[in-house]
């Protein structure tokens, strides 16, 4: 038995608890009294306080109600506006999770209702709301995690046993590093090896869409092994930051990946998806479904501000990072009070029609990590309000001229706030309504928002609630879903606005509408999001209207006719004054800050401001540094 689940029993009368075990950091206790689960006067909680741990009891699965009697009983008790769909019992962890359309309704006031079901049949209820776009994709990564649940289980207990079978209460004065295995002086492949005597943590794991030859993380440092490797942690979905981490699982990872939930789910349908840009661009597949199922299979999905143990000597938390749905901070606690880092992945610090700001209060803070995307001098964005008046201007002249708009996008992010921009416009009469095609897996992410807007901002979260005004369910949206719809799109001569992936034109139904329409000069191309040094879109913005496009073995000469419009104040990133005023307001002040996600200019210039402006120590690493922090 664990030392920790010793210590634990010390406090607890022998007879009532069946089984102890872990669900990652949780520890789950479970009993076969039905009294000792609803009276035991807060001998829990007072243990809870004592060892600094979250505890569980739950009751043993044997003195649960049998199923049918309890599904009957659970949809007697919540009233039919709930919307119930879907009621799924995990019987070996006692847990029934609840579909709603209107969860609020299914719980209760102050949970009375889930109080009523617990008393009622013992099972532990969990609401999920019913998504109000349906995706096929966010259903299969829900069975995948239901039908292995008996081996979900034993994998959690693993996590946990490696999280505490070296437990002690004590401070421990060691040594932390920090190796950039990629985004050092770039912005593309994030990945940070992060190091103390206990653990092997990695901080992303990204791929360079724009790059050939530089396309992966430096895994074949000789302090790299995927063997000893002790967790993962993702900041966000895009594939810069998480790109490579399927690699790991070919390569037989079997440890934890941390993040949030609508991370999880945009991140598998990226993967997905980039797997089929690497096939239809003739490349072989650096990995395979199977293992972005793998993926899947071993993450913890986190809540903003839950604190969680990740191994002996590291403690994380996850806060808004203000970038896109489900992006986050990473604020590492090390060596029970060592010393405290801040990742902040990638981040926007300013409110966006998507989401809060980046969160600036933390209990205790020495390193920052900062991106530095737009951290030069050279990089002050102009006011949204300006940018979104000038959107509405290109799109008036193309739609005018009857011309049609290309809007690439990463698939999460720009695509789901520019909707919401044309979707103001409109609703303000500042723009005539006008048909948008949003491409494939843009639809399916844009599903996910509606899935998860306990993740955005206030406003918008209010309008999701109440279902008739849900923004990304307003009829000037369409999907375009298959090969076939998209041809006819593209033969159809009618003006509209097209969002398609990939963001930087490296791939995917972007290129293919970018072919379509290169050539008529009625119509605009409008680049919303970041693009990457090498990438098609870099090139065409840099100038160049001549483009080789390989055709099997041949090659097609494309002509660029139509308009070249760059946007650059929708970024979810935060420009050169909100990254300064962000150190500015954050509390506390870091002792040392370090730069990275950024080309070597801007990270060179911003770590330098940052010294000069507010005395602190600063670093911009280059990739294969290594910084010791203690
Ligand atoms: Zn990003």
């Amino acid at each position: 038995m664990s030392k920790i689940i010793k210590e634990i029993m010390k406090y607890l009368p022998e007879d009532k608890i069946s089984e102890a075990c872990f669900e990652a950091a949780n520890i789950v206790l479970y009993t076969k009294s039905r009294d000792f689960f609803f009276n035991n006067n807060g001998m829990i909680k007072d243990i809870v306080h004592k060892i600094k741990k979250r505890i569980e009891l739950r009751p043993d699965p044997s003195i649960l109600m049998e199923l049918e009697k309890a599904e009957k009983e659970i949809r007697s008790i919540i009233p039919e506006e709930a919307g119930v769909s879907q009621v799924i019992f995990d019987a070996q962890r006692s847990q029934v999770v609840i579909e709603a359309e209107k969860p609020g309704l299914a719980i209760g006031k102050q949970g009375a209702l889930l109080k009523e079901i617990r008393e009622k049949t013992l099972w532990i209820p969990l609401i999920r709301r019913t998504p109000a776009i349906r995706s096929q994709l966010i259903e299969n990564i829900r069975a995948v995690l239901f039908q292995n649940s008996d081996n979900r289980r034993k994998f959690l207990d693993k996590v946990g046993h490696r999280i505490y079978d070296g437990w002690i209460r004590e401070k421990k004065h060691e040594w932390i590093r920090m190796t950039w295995l990629g985004a050092g002086r770039q912005v593309g492949r994030s990945c940070i090896l992060l190091q103390t005597p206990e653990s092997r943590v990695l901080l992303d794991c990204g791929v360079d869409v724009a790059s050939d030859k530089d396309a992966y993380p430096s895994l074949e440092v000789p302090e790299f092994r995927v063997n000893e490797l002790d967790a993962v942690i993702i900041s966000h979905s895009h594939l810069d930051h998480c790109g490579f981490i399927p690699y790991l699982f070919k390569y037989d990872y079997r440890g934890p990946v941390y993040c949030t939930e609508p991370t999880r789910d945009v991140m598998a349908l990226l993967l997905l998806d980039y797997i089929k840009i690497m096939r239809s661009d003739g490349k072989e597949p650096i990995f395979s479904s199977d293992d972005v199922k793998e993926m899947v299979k071993h993450t913890i999905c986190l809540d903003f501000d839950e604190v969680s143990d990740i191994t002996p000597d590291i403690r994380i938390t996850l806060h808004n990072s203000g970038h896109i749905i489900g992006s986050a901070m990473v604020h590492l606690h090390i060596g029970n009070g060592l010393h405290n880092i801040l990742y902040t992945g990638d981040q926007k610090y300013g409110k966006t029609q998507l989401l809060e700001p980046a969160t600036t209060k933390f209990q205790r803070l020495e390193t920052l990590i900062i991106e530095g995307t737009y951290g030069g001098r050279d990089s002050v964005l102009p006011p949204k309000r300006e940018c979104e008046k000038f959107l509405a201007d290109i799109i008036t002249k193309t739609i005018k001229r009857k011309g049609k708009i290309l809007i690439p996008v990463l698939g999460s992010g720009r695509a789901q706030e520019v909707m919401l921009i044309v979707e103001s416009l409109v609703r303000n009469g500042e723009l005539e309504p006008v048909p948008v095609y949003i491409d494939g897996m843009v639809w399916d992410i844009t599903a996910i928002h509606s899935a998860y807007p306990e993740f955005l901002n206030n406003q918008v979260r209010k309008r999701i609630f109440h279902k008739n005004q849900n923004p990304f369910l307003n009829e000037m949206f369409k999907s375009i879903g298959s090969a076939k719809e998209r041809k006819e799109l593209i033969e159809e001569g009618k003006p509209c606005i097209v969002m398609a992936t990939s963001g930087m034109l490296v791939g995917g139904p972007s290129v293919q509408y970018l072919k379509a329409f290169a050539g008529s000069s009625k119509n605009s191309l409008v680049f919303v999001a970041y693009q990457g040094e090498g990438s098609l879109g870099r090139r065409i913005q840099r100038g160049e209207r001549e483009i080789a496009f390989a055709n099997g073995n041949k090659q097609e000469m494309v002509e660029i006719k139509m308009e070249i419009n760059t946007i650059e104040g929708f970024t979810g990133h935060s420009g050169r004054k909100q990254l300064m005023s962000y150190i500015y307001k954050l509390v506390p002040k870091p002792r040392k800050v370090i730069v990275n996600h950024g080309e070597a200019s801007r990270c060179l210039d911003l770590a330098s401001s940052i010294h000069k402006v507010y005395r602190i120590e600063s670093v911009a690493p280059r990739n294969l540094e290594t910084i010791r922090l203690r």
